[in-house]
């Protein structure tokens, strides 16, 4: 999916140097699967809750792939 229709489907961006991480808190099922597999890139008592740059991208982009609303989603700049 583009950033276009990510935004148009009422996610947020945030922003990071090599992934941008998008979430719909609309969609969010509250499995706790992003914060229990990185705590550092998500933390749900932080503002903001999601740092894109808290881990390398890989793992951002791994722990992502485990979330099973589709919530999260991201775009890799590499990928661009
Ligand atoms: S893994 Fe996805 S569905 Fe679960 S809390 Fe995180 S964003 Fe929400």
């Amino acid at each position: 999916m583009t950033e276009q229709q990510l935004i148009e489907d009422g996610y947020r961006k945030y922003t990071g140097e090599n992934i941008d991480v998008f979430f719909n808190a609309s969609m969010c099922e509250h499995a706790a699967k992003c914060v229990r597999g990185n705590g550092n890139v998500f933390n749900t008592k932080r503002k903001p809750w999601i740092l894109a740059d808290a881990a390398q991208a890989d793992e951002v982009a791994r722990v992502i792939d485990t979330c099973p609303s589709k919530a999260l989603q991201y775009i890799r700049k590499e990928d661009v």
